[in-house]
């Protein structure tokens, strides 16, 4: 797992590569010690996969991360949703957690047989939790989204409000 990381302000922008496998814990490690500011946004954007001990990792060191300031995580896979809602400290210890503010949702329609994600924002699903219908990108057919919203949605409770 590689970190591309940028500097404006007080803010850090750090891009994630990789998947969340093992190795990841000192990854993450090595980016919280070059982290100045009061603020980083890290891009899950190009993260595919997450294993159980890569989360394990994660959970351990997003904690360094998050220790010293606001980290705010955007366009998280639907992978690292799925490892959110079941392990809580994904998001690093209650008091100081990493906010979602963007993440991917899974949806499928059914006349074109093909399985799409479309981006969303936290804070808009956050107080009616539910995941609206989005168009097919290849049909433009309105789609349900392919899992509960109250399933999918758990980590938005555990997230600083
Ligand atoms: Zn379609």
């Amino acid at each position: 797992m590689k970190f591309q990381v940028h500097y404006q302000g007080q803010t850090t922008h750090a891009n994630l590569q990789g998947d969340i496998v093992a190795g990841t814990g000192p990854s993450l490690a090595r980016l919280a010690a070059q982290l100045g500011g009061s603020r980083v946004v890290i891009d899950m954007g190009l993260v595919r996969s997450c294993n159980s001990i890569g989360c394990r990792e994660w959970a351990q060191a997003i904690g360094l991360v998050c220790a010293a300031r606001k980290v705010d995580l955007v366009e998280c896979p639907v992978a690292f949703i799925d490892s959110c809602n079941l392990i809580p400290m994904m998001l690093g210890p209650a008091g100081s957690r990493a906010m979602i503010k963007t993440f991917y949702a899974p949806y499928y329609c059914n006349p074109c047989s093909q399985e799409f994600t479309a981006l969303l924002d936290a804070e808009a699903v956050r107080a009616p939790k539910r995941l609206d219908p989005k168009p097919c990108p290849a049909c433009k057919a309105l789609t349900k989204a392919e899992v509960e919203a109250e399933d999918y949605l758990i980590f938005l409770d555990r997230m600083p409000k």
